[in-house]
């Protein structure tokens, strides 16, 4: 019997969308994922839960939405998965569980993501979105602190708090939900799908103290003379990476962190009732092709840009954005020029950006990264006109923790070195997940960690009870 093709969901028209900062993926309608969900074979062995991190029962949660019980969809969902409204929005599933689908062996694979999404707004909607918390008697009365609101935080915090403990997140920055807030746009990820997350996280008995430095207000030492009884460190990998090529200072020349920052942690998407400093500029040049890339490109056409475009020393095969991603924004008119590579940024005589000279590449063997390496070609130069530079070219942890909390330890970049099975760092009772274990990843990547790591709080804490 040929495969259905997978239904297909609404978007904002691109020429529309391109000027706003709403959300571009409109969502199904409950018909359209009623007719989804019945695409799914019920496979006796589900291989898509095999790609999924957290080990969501992807079967069993269709086989609910197959006959419209949304609750029940949902309920499954959340047994492993703390944000599956976030996950059903930004995680990369055509990489995961999408992937080892069997309808997409010979056809396209069901749309696992699509309906994670439209069980959780539903259950959002419907009110039903209220986690359990379990009897609570294995925690009671011991204290967790979480250090960062990032997925990896919010993560370990929720399986911690079911278990009992009472959890405080200390965050740095005044509202929750790290990246999932400063870093990916409104019109990927609205703001509000965030907030309900971290409060139904509140409704649980987390504790969020917001405007708190773990490393500077505070420290972890400090965190345990507070009677905490173990710390889960989260705190992502928000230190920029720059290129290092003469004219990198001049104005107008942003890190992606900055400029997403102002975009929309300091709402500048929301000018002019927000008047947040951040220059829209009307030829913007972005440097880099993951999602930090297409994010930063797609927000400057929002921003006014005429002419957005993403310079990248590889080809479209290398790219790490989300294919979605890459899908619309060049739908909405984002230029791409592969294989070529600034060296040298320009500015006029008042000291802002004007341009760039570029070099062109070709791709030669494999690197450390496993990808082809780019190789300069000689006397290809030339120069791109821009009055705007977002360089997304990659993170890495703060050292703020590691060179504040004795006997905690680093790899040579920068990452916290941890037992990969349980999170466990190199100072005791001290655990750590996310971006700030394996550099900039993914959203789902972090959850994983952060229940691991839980799990492993949860264990030691029991242990040491028993001696006690
Ligand atoms: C623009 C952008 C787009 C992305 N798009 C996608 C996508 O589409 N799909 C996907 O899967 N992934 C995407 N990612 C990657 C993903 O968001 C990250 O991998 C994920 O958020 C990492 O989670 P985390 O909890 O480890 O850290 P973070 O989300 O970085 O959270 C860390 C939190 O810790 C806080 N913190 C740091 N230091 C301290 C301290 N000393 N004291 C207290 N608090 C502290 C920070 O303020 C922050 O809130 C994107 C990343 C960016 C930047
Ligand atoms: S592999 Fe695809 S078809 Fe099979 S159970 Fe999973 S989602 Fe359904």
């Amino acid at each position: 019997m040929p495969i259905k093709p997978r239904t297909s969901m609404p978007t904002q028209e691109a020429e529309a969308r391109k000027r706003n900062f709403n959300e571009v993926a409109l969502g199904y309608r409950e018909e359209d994922a009623i007719a989804e969900a019945a695409r799914c074979l019920q496979c006796k062995d589900a291989p898509c839960q095999k790609g999924c991190p957290v080990g969501v029962q992807i079967k069993d949660f269709i086989k609910a939405a197959k006959t419209g019980d949304w609750a029940a969809a949902y309920d499954k969902i959340k047994e492993t998965n703390s944000l599956p409204a976030v996950c059903g929005r930004v995680c990369p599933q055509e990489e995961q569980c999408e992937k080892l689908c069997l309808l997409g062996k010979k056809g396209q694979p069901e749309a696992i993501g699509r309906l994670e999404r439209y069980a959780s707004d539903m259950a959002m909607k419907r009110g039903v979105n209220v986690q359990k918390p379990g009897d609570g008697a294995p925690g009671k009365g011991r204290k967790v602190a979480i250090v960062g609101s990032g997925p990896a935080g919010l993560t370990a915090a929720g399986d911690l708090a079911k278990l009992g403990y009472s959890v405080t997140i200390f965050e740095a920055l005044h509202a929750s939900g790290g990246v999932l807030i400063y870093g990916i746009p409104e019109f990927r990820l609205p703001k509000a799908i965030v907030a309900e997350e971290v409060d139904l996280l509140k409704k649980l008995g987390v504790e969020v103290r917001t405007d708190v430095i773990i490393g500077r207000t505070v420290t972890v030492d400090e965190v345990f003379a507070m009677g905490y009884e173990a710390v889960f460190l989260g705190t992502g990998a928000g230190l920029p990476k720059f290129m290092g090529i003469p004219g990198e200072n001049l104005n107008g020349i942003y890190s992606a962190n900055e400029y997403l920052t102002r975009t929309n942690l300091m709402k500048a998407y929301r000018f002019p009732d927000y008047d947040t400093p951040i220059k829209m500029g009307k030829k913007v040049a972005v440097i880099g092709a993951g999602n930090v890339a297409m994010d930063s490109v797609r927000s400057a056409l929002r921003h006014g840009a005429d002419e957005a475009f993403v310079v990248y020393r590889r080809t479209e095969k290398e790219m790490t954005a989300r294919a979605e991603e890459f899908e619309h924004a060049i739908e909405e008119g984002v230029k791409f020029h592969f294989l070529t590579n600034p060296v040298k940024f320009l500015g006029d005589e008042t000291g802002w950006v004007k341009g760039m000279e570029v070099q062109k590449m070709e791709l030669g063997e494999p690197d450390a990264s496993g990808r082809a390496r780019p190789v300069p070609i000689p006397n290809s130069n030339y120069v791109m006109e821009c009055d705007t530079v977002v360089v997304a070219l990659g993170t890495s942890p703060n050292p703020l923790l590691s060179s504040t909390t004795p006997g905690l330890k680093t790899k040579e970049w920068g990452g916290l070195i941890v037992e990969e099975e349980t999170g466990k760092t190199t100072r005791d009772a001290v655990y750590a997940g996310g971006d700030a274990v394996t550099g900039s990843a993914t959203v789902i990547l972090a959850m994983g960690a952060g229940k691991k790591a839980a799990k492993a709080i949860h264990e030691d804490l029991q242990e040491r009870a028993k001696k006690a």
